[in-house]
């Protein structure tokens, strides 16, 4: 693992930087912007990148889009041309909400279906269709069937970071800052003290140390955070004194254990931002480091760099030509949008609560079976 900053390349637009340069104009209109992020981005890299924000800025007026970006897109991205910026959850209420008929979906593939699932009627766009996700790949509507199936009367809760037809199979939705209030939830309401829970097997573990329900799960991981080992932050520890230490309930129970504090991406960006710890490392994709450090420049990031393979598909070259040619629409099947809405709407209609914080002890979950 490396601590050191993370080398992420975030100058794939210099590829062409034949296309669209830098001038005086350009300069005029991105000056301002270069201002947030000069401390991540350096100049040789900005002006391959400049000409592209101040295309897509100017576009995405021309097109009536509006960009949503999720907390794992790069510096440039996440600061110079998103409109809205947060995590899954955060982003499925946005687009509920935005005026304008494109939306662009700085995110991976199942953040666009959801936003497609919740706007019908508007044109959603990804800047590209390599842009999957190792849990949302995990499972599918068929195989949510055959759970079904094998444990009946059971309400299923599916993790966010799911494709449209496996929503469309399942009761209700989460994320990782609602899971435990979820679980509850429709536990009660079915009257039953067990729940099926899908896809992430070590969001599910992180949810059953802490509730009496019984959670059968899948075997679904992120290859992002499954690569975290209680170990790298025995070292980290080690070598920054003091660190706080936050991660994310998609990485696995020892590392949760080892940790200071766990929850979504938003409620370690609301941590940082509320308790100004002099030292933290964030455990889970690296980009979000560099967002978090551009709002909170008092605070030292410690950057163990763990990239999503997917998440960096997003490039601005890929946002440029995906708002130019309108390309890459999410198209789904109405009835399948009908049956997943139904199971995004049953979570968004819940009472907004404060995010799930994730305090695994040692005890064993109440219980827990892994579906076979
Ligand atoms: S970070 Fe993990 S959960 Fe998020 S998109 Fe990448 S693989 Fe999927």
């Amino acid at each position: 693992m490396k601590f050191e900053t993370c080398e992420i390349d975030t100058s794939k637009s210099k590829i062409d930087a034949g296309l669209l340069l830098m001038d005086a104009g350009v300069k005029a209109e991105t000056d301002a912007l270069y201002e947030a992020v000069k401390h991540i981005i350096p100049y040789d890299e900005w002006v391959a990148h400049a000409p592209y924000i101040a295309a897509i800025n100017r576009m995405k007026h021309e097109k009536d889009a509006v960009i949503l970006a999720h907390n794992y897109m790069t510096a440039d991205i996440f600061n110079c041309i998103a409109d809205f910026r947060g995590d899954s959850l955060a982003l499925a209420r946005e687009a509920q909400k935005v005026p304008q008929q494109v939306i662009v979906q700085c995110g991976v593939n199942f953040m666009a279906e959801t936003s497609k699932i919740l706007c019908p009627e508007k044109t959603v766009l990804i800047p590209s269709l390599e842009a999957g996700c190792s849990l949302a790949a995990s499972i599918t509507g068929a195989d949510v069937a055959l759970i079904k199936q094998k444990y009946p009367g059971l309400p299923v809760v599916t993790y966010v970071n799911t494709t449209a037809d496996v929503k469309a199979e399942s009761d209700i939705c989460c994320t990782s800052s609602n899971a435990m209030q979820v679980v509850e939830h429709i536990a009660k309401e079915w009257g039953v003290k067990s729940v099926i829970m899908i896809p992430d097997e070590y969001l599910a573990r992180n949810v059953a140390a802490q509730t009496n329900i019984k959670i059968i799960a899948w075997k679904g991981a992120c290859e992002v955070h499954e690569r975290f080992e209680s170990k790298d932050i025995d070292e980290i520890r080690e070598a920054y004194p003091g660190v706080v230490v936050l991660a994310h309930p998609e990485c696995p129970n020892d590392v949760v254990r080892a940790s200071d504090f766990t929850g979504s991406t938003g409620a370690m960006i609301d941590y940082v931002k509320n308790k100004k710890p002099k030292k933290v490392v964030l455990i889970t994709e690296c980009s979000m480091s560099d967002n978090v450090a551009i709002q909170n420049p008092d605070v030292e990031f410690i950057r163990p760099c763990n990239l999503c393979p997917h998440m960096k598909q997003i490039s601005l070259k890929a946002i440029y030509e995906c708002l130019r040619d309108l390309k890459h629409e999410i198209v789904l099947p109405p009835e399948m949008i009908k049956k997943a809405r139904k199971s995004v709407d049953a979570m968004l209609n819940l009472p907004k609560m404060p995010a799930n914080i994730y305090k695994v002890s040692n005890k064993i979950p109440a219980d827990f079976e892994l579906v076979s």
